[in-house]
């Protein structure tokens, strides 16, 4: 569906090809299309001439002399073709405009959701469909923004509110998304706990958004026909929108895409935080560290724990995921049968490519199912060995990163009857980012009750 940057650009290609021209008729071929009186419509535009062409939101007006105006809204896939046959007509044709200088333009509509509408000057602005819209989106001014701190102020998701045109208008999905990214807004945040600064940052990247799509709809101009449509032309300045499994940008973690309110959503959970899921209290270190006892410790002390380990063993028994895993690493795979677990271990070590493959693949439905336990769960504590590498930092308040030396870190590991060699090249050493604020350094050197301690005071 255009949004408010895709019709002004429909504008500026269409103006001056039919700014000035006089009207000899208009056919109608789908009635639906005209909202006003059919016949009213057909005979009152004979012998006017279009003066201009302007936009509120996401409408279109047409200027005619004698002060009438024609309300135009695209929906999905409404287009206007300017034409110097009118046997260019296709099926899809809704309406074509007969110009005096044996010039057209047609108005094709291949969903049929479009609509025009015929009035005057004097009362376009209180025709109902145009007399409830909010403010434009890339227009607002500090004296609009009382208006819109109320008109925010519903216990809606913000994304909701932003296709609202009766608070903003010219937001699509496209946009709403977009800012949403840009603002570092979780789309599911409602507008009644939305600080005013909030809303200000919100009105402030609308119009820097809004206006980059214009000037950028409006320079690559030339280079396209009406009739080709608009649909493309922004992609390459889109952050978020439609790169669901994709890497944000700005921080690696991979987009997520849910549906709220009915419309496709693509965020980036890491950067656009929901509170409501920042519960958790993650385990990580290297491998051999002593992240298992400290789980099972917490587990004792009464905590719902979870080991990714085990999460990834029961989808690896889900037989379709079996198979594609098979696939993945080209090679047999049963989760449950040793010797075919030690060979695919091998493989995912002497081809990295397949490694990677394997981990793009489980890694998003690990995700899904910690998700899961954090819908139901108050303060449940998972232990992710791949916590930082998978990007899942957004879903806990605190992180434990076990660290322990060289040497009590081999032993360890002897004393499991682990192969060294394999086990030095999965997680061995272990990095983390050092400046974010939820880790919390626990100390695994000496003995349990030491180490239990330190996760004790880790966790005050
Ligand atoms: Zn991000």
């Amino acid at each position: 569906m255009p949004e408010l940057p895709e019709v002004e650009t429909v504008i500026n290609i269409l103006k001056p090809l039919v700014v000035g021209k006089e009207i000899q008729k208009v056919e109608v071929y789908y009635d639906r299309l005209i909202q006003s009186d059919l016949d009213e419509f057909k005979v009152s535009l004979i012998n006017k001439k279009i003066t201009n062409i302007t936009r509120y939101g996401k409408y279109i007006y047409i200027h005619l002399s004698d002060n009438l105006v024609i309300i135009t809204h695209l929906r999905m896939e409404g287009k206007f073709r300017f034409l110097h046959d009118k046997n260019q007509r296709i099926k899809h044709t809704s309406a074509m405009f007969f110009f005096k200088d044996n010039t057209f333009l047609s108005f094709d509509d291949t969903r049929k959701f479009a609509i025009m509408y015929l009035t005057n000057e004097k009362d376009l602005p209180s025709v109902p469909m145009i007399a409830k819209l909010g403010i434009e989106a890339n227009k607002v001014e500090e004296k609009d923004l009382p208006t819109l701190f109320k008109k925010f102020n519903k216990n809606k998701p913000i994304k909701e509110l932003l296709l609202d045109q009766t608070i903003l208008c010219g937001i699509g999905n496209i946009y709403a998304d977009e800012i949403c990214y840009a603002t570092k807004i979780n789309p599911y945040t409602k507008g009644n706990t939305l600080s005013q600064n909030q809303i200000i940052d919100i009105t402030k990247q609308a119009k820097i958004i809004l206006n980059k799509a214009i000037e950028l709809g409006g320079s690559t101009i030339h280079s396209f026909h009406p009739s080709e449509g608009v649909d493309g032309k922004f992609q390459e300045v889109l952050m978020c929108y439609g790169r669901e499994g994709h890497s944000c940008p700005r921080c690696g973690t991979r987009f997520h895409k849910d549906f709220i309110g009915g419309r496709g959503t693509t965020y980036c959970p890491n950067c656009q935080i929901n509170k409501e899921l920042e519960k958790a209290i993650g385990i990580t270190g290297p491998i051999g560290s002593g992240k298992s006892t400290a789980l099972n410790y917490l587990k004792e002390k009464g905590y719902r724990t979870y080991s990714a380990d085990d999460i990834v063993h029961e989808l690896y028994r889900t037989p379709y995921i079996q198979r594609k895993v098979s696939a993945i690493i080209k090679a047999p795979f049963d989760i449950d049968n040793k010797e075919l677990t030690l060979k695919a271990r091998k493989i995912l070590i002497a081809y990295p490519e397949r490694n990677i493959a394997l981990q793009n693949y489980i890694h998003p439905l690990v995700e899904e199912e910690f998700l899961k336990i954090l819908k139901r769960d108050d303060c449940p504590i998972f232990e992710i060995p791949l916590l930082f590498k998978a990007h899942l930092e957004y879903m806990f308040k605190t992180i434990l990163v076990i660290s322990i030396s060289k040497e009590q870190q081999l032993k360890n590991l002897m004393s499991r009857n682990e192969n060294i060699e394999t086990s030095k090249k999965l997680n061995y050493n272990f990095e983390y980012p050092k400046d974010n604020k939820k880790i919390k350094v626990v100390e695994a050197t000496g003995n349990f009750e030491t180490f239990y301690k330190n996760i004790d005071k880790a966790l005050d």
